[in-house]
């Protein structure tokens, strides 16, 4: 299903122009623009889902799939060392755009700083309870 008034659906769907760097039936993999870095790549999939946990299995894996993909690709043909795979849900984990999509951004030596969480610390108590409380909605 799309949705009406969302422009990834819009731009994933061929409506508004985008510079793709893939497309298939399923998904179309746009560059971002306001890129972290040189060549950071969107993947959009064509039909509307909010974020990850409204996408089903076979997506999830087709999309990561294709982020290796295209990883790959920004090593060959960028000279990108390496690359880093985010995506966002709501809007404290820095989501803005409410249609599913995977950052794919290339890291190059000596290329800009992109911030990384600071390592915290934690007790095995504290480990333990949090483990327990995942574990029991997983099973
Ligand atoms: P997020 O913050 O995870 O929701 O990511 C949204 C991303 O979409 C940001 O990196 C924006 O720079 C990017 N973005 C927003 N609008 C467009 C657009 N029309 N074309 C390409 N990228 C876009
Ligand atoms: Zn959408």
């Amino acid at each position: 299903m799309r949705d009406e008034n969302c422009i990834f659906c819009k731009i994933a769907n061929g409506e508004i122009p985008s510079s793709t760097v893939y497309e298939d039936e399923e998904f179309r993999a746009i560059l971002d623009l306001g890129p972290a870095s040189k060549g950071h790549t969107l993947i959009l999939p064509k039909e509307h889902f909010r974020d990850l946990t409204e996408l089903p299995e076979d997506w999830c894996g087709k999309a990561l799939f294709l982020a290796g993909r295209i990883g790959s690709a920004m090593k060959k043909e960028l000279g990108a060392a390496g690359f880093n795979v985010v995506q966002n849900n709501g809007t404290e984990a820095g989501q803005t755009v409410f249609h599913f999509h995977v950052h794919v951004i290339p890291r190059y030596e000596n290329g800009p700083k992109i911030a990384a969480w600071e390592p915290g610390t934690t007790v095995p108590e504290e480990q333990a309870e949090i483990a327990e409380k995942l574990k029991n909605a997983l099973s």
